[in-house]
């Protein structure tokens, strides 16, 4: 586990913007707010016993590089993502489909963690035996992984596996980039990679488990998602409807942003080592060092 970088003078307060704080149901304003008062309110509210999950969206890999899949940015503007990232392009124009595709699955198997993601790597390895972590993600670069994190929820697939949607076969470590476009089964198929296209439906499996985790948490943290495409983005308004603490990190508003408890207008690597180390520094939650 490599160290987690300190945070900088400017993870300061200037950047925490909780819009509206709500004590038992009410909303009332949150004079002089910081870093540590905020920890102090989600280790309260997640006890020895508490269930953390952690939602993640495109702006969690942004520091690490790779572009925001609608967003507007570099890689995506000679050719939209809707028009090439489809079932019908995989069908109609296979060789264009795998193109595009493994251009994405290089950005992604270039890329390094960033301190966000190493930061709730280490969150996972030193919470109390008692506790637990749930870690959702939208993002199909597998860098929650390669962080350390053990247990991901994927919900819009893994880009570096690849399918065959005729005779199953599935590749965990298929070569970055692929041998040929567009690459072959065995069966005389096409593969494809295991991602979630535009217009299809989202894994079941893994949804049904992150809206669970959802209704039973005490404490969610949703990290650089823009909140806007569904069903994903329910997933802290149920948390908040199930009494949670829910905690947005994001540079940018969204619909959730004065929704919830509080809302912090940084990106990931930025606040999360630093939410992170105040968290794990707690009396009640300190269990010495990290292990080597
Ligand atoms: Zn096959």
């Amino acid at each position: 586990m490599a160290p987690l970088p300190q945070s900088s003078a400017e993870n300061g307060p200037d950047d925490i913007r909780p819009l509206r704080c709500y004590v038992k149901g009410v909303c009332v304003p949150m004079p002089d707010p910081d870093l540590l008062s905020i920890v102090s309110v989600i280790s309260e509210r997640l006890g020895e016993q508490g269930l953390l999950v952690v939602s993640t969206g495109a702006g969690m890999s942004r520091e690490s590089g790779i572009p925001t899949f609608r967003g507007a940015e570099g890689v995506w503007r000679r050719q939209r993502a809707e028009d090439v990232a489809t079932p019908e392009a995989f069908h109609q124009h296979p060789r264009l489909f795998w193109e595009f595709n493994d251009h994405l699955r290089q950005l992604c198997h270039e890329a390094a963690p960033n301190a966000g993601h190493l930061a709730l790597a280490q969150l996972e390895q030193r919470l109390l035996p008692t506790q637990s972590m749930g870690l959702i993600t939208q993002n199909i670069d597998r860098l929650h992984e390669r962080a350390g994190s053990t247990h991901v929820l994927h919900l819009h697939g893994d880009c570096r596996r690849v399918v065959c949607p005729h005779c199953g076969f599935c590749d965990d470590e298929y070569p970055v980039p692929a041998p040929e476009y567009p690459p072959s089964c065995a069966c005389g198929s096409l593969l494809r990679p295991d991602i979630v296209l535009f217009g299809e439906a989202l894994p079941e499996e893994a949804l049904t488990e992150s809206f669970e985790l959802a209704e039973r948490c005490e404490v969610m943290w949703v990290v650089g998602s823009s909140v806007n495409v569904q069903p994903t983005a329910s997933l802290p308004f149920v948390a908040l409807e199930h009494g949670a603490l829910v905690v947005e990190i994001n540079p940018e508003a969204t619909i959730l942003t004065t929704e919830a408890t509080y809302s912090i207008g940084s990106t990931a690597a930025k606040i999360l080592p630093a939410l992170v180390s105040a968290l794990l520094e707690r009396p009640n939650q300190n269990r010495g060092p990290s292990c080597p």
